[in-house]
């Protein structure tokens, strides 16, 4: 499986009405199995680029093409947020098997499953604490095994490791990078660090001020620990 952006422009308006170009004629192909990491100055558009990926927005111009995909329908990708969004009143395991829920998986399987991704990310003696009884490290181990229960092709990560103290973060790289090398999904990982770029990624993407365009990028030249 691969992704295609095809000359993709995406703007919106501001509150007065005036267009506000955002992403304009963007062009880059996600291989198969590529961990890629996405950099550029605040209000570049970076989660927009993931939007569009995740299909929350439609570009208004260009295309986004999903090549070779498992089956055509089915969710393709998932999204992990920096705030986590999880339901507050849902316990863990019903927040990681909610996506399995709105789908129709019988409650016991998607328990099943959800205990499963839990345990992978370490957290499977909280599933039935609430997202407010967890740190910040425990909730985003959640937001990612919930992501991983929809079992997508393509991951998205919007600066999901930005909120927590550094310590965490080194757990939750080494994690996600245990949980990438199982399987190989595509993972587009945006954040604000070049050292966590080049730390996660096969390669790093910089986009520049908006309207943005790929300014550089770099195929990282060592091994991941
Ligand atoms: P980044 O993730 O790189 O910080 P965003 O994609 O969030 O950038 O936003 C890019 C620009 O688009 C910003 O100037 C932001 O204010 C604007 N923007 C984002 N979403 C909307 C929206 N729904 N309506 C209007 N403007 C938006
Ligand atoms: P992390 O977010 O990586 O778990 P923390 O420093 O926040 O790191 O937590 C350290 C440890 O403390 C956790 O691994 C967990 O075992 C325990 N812990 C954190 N929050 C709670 C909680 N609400 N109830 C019980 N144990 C907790």
């Amino acid at each position: 499986m691969r992704i295609e952006i095809d000359s993709v422009s995406k703007g919106y308006r501001t509150p007065t009405g005036e267009p506000l170009p955002v992403i304009a004629d963007l062009q880059a192909t996600v291989h198969e199995q590529e961990f890629i990491c996405i950099i550029g100055p605040s209000g570049c558009g970076k989660s927009t680029l993931l939007g569009l990926l995740g299909g929350l927005h439609q570009p208004d111009s260009g295309s986004v093409r999903f090549v070779g995909t498992r089956t055509a329908t089915g969710p393709m990708t998932s999204i992990v947020w920096q705030d986590y969004a999880l339901i507050p009143w849902r316990s863990v395991v019903d927040n990681v098997a909610f996506g399995l829920e709105l789908r129709g998986v019988p409650r016991k399987e998607r328990r099943e499953i959800a205990m499963g991704h839990l345990a992978t990310m370490n957290i499977d003696a909280f599933a039935d604490s609430k997202p407010h009884q967890l740190s910040g490290g425990m909730r985003q181990r959640a937001g990612i095994a919930r992501a991983l229960a929809n079992d997508p092709e393509v991951l998205l990560m919007d600066e999901p490791f930005a909120a927590v103290d550094a310590q965490t973060r080194t757990l939750l790289q080494e994690q996600l990078l245990q949980v990438w090398s199982a399987d190989k999904k595509i993972v587009l990982f945006i954040t604000h660090s070049i050292e966590e770029a080049l730390l996660l990624g096969d390669r790093v993407i910089v986009l520049g001020q908006r309207p943005t365009r790929v300014v550089e990028e770099i195929v990282v030249p060592f091994p991941r620990p």
